[in-house]
């Protein structure tokens, strides 16, 4: 493949095409984001950030002579203390008026990836998907025709169009979450408690004794939270960071305790085999509200059960139901009942934990028994908290991770009590409120739910054994919407050579020319959130985006093209309204009680609704002790996974690792991290964040580059056999010795030769299958460093 820059590929397509808004239009854009400032500006649009940074800031855009001057942070009723911009969000007006956009339909007149477009009306454009699609559906069925979503566009219409017209057509729909590589956390948690999210509320770490941090970057990545991170800490809580990488988290913690990748499990385990061997685990809590007295049977690996009760050994060895009134259920016991012979699984577990002993998890975490204990003994502070991030579930048994670690938090008594909780992801209960107390009206309800055709949905992880081996059946035409599939999916160089060579039509809706534009056949031209209506519920504000700007060039909305295809294709009953109207009658229409005295005008002139039953006081999750797991209690054993040897947390190596047999070859582990100037790709090359991070470097520890003869700033090729990148060199003892690590989301024209994502790889996992959906295990790959 002949290598084109950003550059290069933006002219190949003014070459046939000619772009409006030129670099010094772009920026005659820079603007001062001073209060003071803004006062003295135009009209004041309020609005939400919603690129998948997870805090969907709302933002006051200051306008004036069709152009944004500015973009300060709004204040959030109810939370003062919560109003939020960062330098990503108030520079993405400048990405708006940029080359990076596309301007019309453009149609590939190369080949793909050369990166050659020709300018084609809308009509065109619609009349051409409209035949591709009937004759994709023609040969192989109709679901052959798939539309794949990632997290581009968060806003809940841009969101829900692609699901909305995969309906329409009967077509095919994708989960994003596995092959984003984002749904370990998922299953772990929802193993534990019996669903997916549960939320600690940041606020209350002030009440935690200790905070650990644990594989998450929220000062790069959840910036909104910070604050109260460090409120916490300025409080006397000791905030310990356990990441491979000295992140920015890091620097403002009270200790580093690096980790070799993939190592979590392994520490969780180890922590929890010594607490327990020690006698210094909450006996109590884990009798009431975990599964931990639940008889097992022996014979095979299922819950005893009365009819449908669970079975637990009373104080005079008994068995009985476990809702018996008043019964003092035994946590570690074996018994023997009607013949079967049956354990608690509390028992089982104990006695799994033993091979995991302090010199074994040094071993495995490459943290010394010392620290650990140290470790061990700051966490027995009560009540102390664990907020953990996604870096720890990109491995290939990516559900345990969050799985152990929210176990080891049963295993002290913290769930649901103040100060205390293991959850990831969310914040403050306005950021990712407790299910069952404060749930998002509209994020969940299914506007994609056209009432009539459905879709097959199948999990994205399979997109690529769908296209190559028609496995389970044939997807012939793919209709990618709001993603930078090329640049963000595994193992670039098999989707480029088996994945896109066997689909028929590319349709690629953004607004920006991304990587994988280039390889799209028709680029359509999305408006951004500066230029269409949308909402997102942040519960308890929803939150609305209104067109300030006009549209780019030609651009149309999600729905405004979804609209005119599904007309085309005699299915405009199901998309016969204007973004504005769907959205007025879809909250007016609603008759959920948050929504009482919703009025569509006001809420068009404030920028915000703030729901009637709306919380603003710290709610964390599982404060009532209800799960919503199989048993009704947090669950450490889970049945499903008995057939795998995964029905009690267990520790498993990476898939590639360094003591396996591709260690000799490839001895470095490469890891990648989200940096704070960008999220995924969605700001890099903006002049004014480019000013500060000008490329990807790679972050190699001073002893593994002495070993290569490598200096700080030298040109080095990471290769593996699956493919390479060259970069510069970053030397640093920020990084522990034998991993290595990149940004991610930096797209191909940043690197001297190839792409990160070239090293990567997508292997299905049966063990997983068993649970949900296999995760893309970005983080566990083995790699070789040399001089380029
Ligand atoms: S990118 Fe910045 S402004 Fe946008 S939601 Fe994230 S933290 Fe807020």
């Amino acid at each position: 493949m002949s290598k084109l820059t950003r550059r290069t590929f933006i002219k190949g397509s003014m070459a046939v095409a000619t772009y409006g808004m030129l670099s010094e239009n772009v920026m005659a854009q820079m603007y001062s984001a001073s209060s003071p400032e803004a006062d003295r500006l135009g009209k004041t649009f309020r609005t939400v950030c919603t690129v998948n940074c997870t805090s969907r800031c709302n933002l006051n855009c200051h306008v004036q002579d069709g152009s944004i001057q500015s973009v300060t942070p709004s204040v959030l009723p109810g939370r003062p203390d919560y109003s939020n911009a960062c330098l990503r969000g108030m520079a993405l007006p400048l990405r708006t008026v940029s080359e990076e956009r596309v301007k019309y339909p453009m149609l590939r007149v190369g080949e793909r990836g050369e990166g050659k477009f020709k300018r084609i009306s809308w009509d065109e454009a619609f009349d051409l998907i409209t035949e591709k699609i009937k004759e994709s559906q023609e040969r192989y069925g109709k679901q052959s025709v798939g539309l794949f979503v990632m997290t581009g566009n968060l806003a809940k219409f841009a969101w829900d169009s692609p699901f909305r017209f995969a309906r329409t057509i009967e077509g095919t729909s994708f989960t994003p979450e596995g092959i984003m590589s984002d749904h370990g956390a998922s299953m772990g948690m929802d193993l534990v408690y019996g669903q997916k999210r549960g939320s600690h509320d940041s606020r209350d770490y002030m009440n935690s004794k200790t905070l650990i941090v644990w594989g998450r970057n929220l000062v790069d990545t959840h910036t909104s939270e910070a604050r109260f991170y460090l409120n916490a800490k300025q409080n006397g809580t000791k905030v310990i960071v356990i990441d491979p990488r000295f992140s920015s988290t890091a620097a403002i913690a009270d200790q580093w305790i690096p980790i070799k990748p993939g190592g979590d499990t392994a520490l969780a385990l180890g922590m929890m085999s010594y607490i327990i061997s020690k006698d210094l685990h909450d006996k109590e809590w884990l009798t009431q509200n975990s599964c931990g007295p639940l008889l097992v049977k022996k014979s095979d690996g299922q819950y005893l059960k009365m009819g449908d009760k669970f079975c637990v050994v009373d104080e005079k060895g008994k068995v009985v139901a476990s809702d018996t009134p008043g019964v003092k259920a035994q946590l570690s016991s074996s018994v023997s009942y009607q013949g079967e012979k049956c354990s608690t699984s509390f028992a089982l577990f104990q006695d799994s934990l033993k091979q995991y002993t302090l010199k074994w998890t040094a071993e495995a975490t490459n943290i010394s028994e010392d620290v650990i204990k140290e470790l061990i003994s700051d966490y027995l502070q009560s009540p102390s908290a664990i907020r953990m991030g996604q870096g720890m579930q990109r491995v290939y048994n990516s559900h345990s991770p969050f799985r152990t670690v929210a176990t080891l938090a049963a295993v002290c008594g913290y769930i649901g009590v103040n100060g205390g909780g293991a959850s990831h992801a969310g914040g403050t209960s306005g950021v990712n409120p407790i299910p069952g107390i404060n749930v998002p009206v509209f994020n969940s309800s299914p506007w994609a739910d056209t009432g009539g055709t459905d879709a097959s949905k199948m999990h994205g992880i399979q997109i690529y054994d769908m296209i190559s081996k028609a496995d389970p059946y044939q997807i012939d035409f793919l209709w990618i919407a709001s993603s930078n599939f090329l640049n963000q999916s595994p193992d670039t160089n098999r989707v480029i050579n088996e994945v896109l060579p066997k689909l028929s039509f590319i349709v690629h809706s953004d607004p920006y020319w991304t990587y994988t534009a280039k390889y799209a056949d028709l680029v359509l031209p999305t408006t951004n959130m500066f230029e269409n209506w949308d909402i997102f519920d942040k519960t308890p504000w929803i939150m609305l985006q209104q067109p300030m700007l006009k549209p780019y060039g030609e651009s149309k909305s999600d729905i405004q093209i979804f609209s005119a295809v599904a007309e085309r294709l005699g299915k405009g009953k199901y998309w016969n309204r204007t973004d504005e109207d769907w959205i007025r009658v879809y909250l007016e229409g609603s008759k959920h009680p948050a929504m009482a005295g919703f009025n569509w005008k006001k809420f068009v002139e404030e920028g915000m609704f703030v729901r009637k039953d709306g919380r603003f006081d710290i709610v964390n999750a599982f404060m009532d002790q209800k799960y919503k797991t199989q048993t009704g209690r947090f669950e450490f054993y889970s049945e499903r996974l008995k057939p795998v040897g995964h029905e009690l947390p267990v520790y498993t190596p990476m898939l590639e690792d360094p003591k396996g047999p591709l260690g000799k070859k490839y001895p470095l582990m490469f890891i990648q991290y989200h940096d704070r100037t960008n999220v995924h790709t969605q700001h890099i090359g903006i002049p004014a964040i480019n000013g500060i991070f000008k490329e990807p470097m790679l972050e190699i520890n001073p002893v593994d580059a002495a070993k290569r003869n490598i200096k700080h700033g030298d040109n080095v090729k990471i290769y593996n056999d699956r493919g390479h990148c060259v970069v510069k060199a970053f030397v640093t003892e920020g990084i522990m010795p034998n991993v290595v690590a990149i940004p991610q989301g930096w797209t191909p024209e940043f690197f001297s030769d190839g792409h990160y994502q070239t090293l990567t790889h997508l292997t299905i996992n049966p063990v997983e299958t068993l649970v949900d959906e296999t995760n893309f295990a970005a983080y566990d790959n083995l790699v070789e460093i040399v001089k380029a």
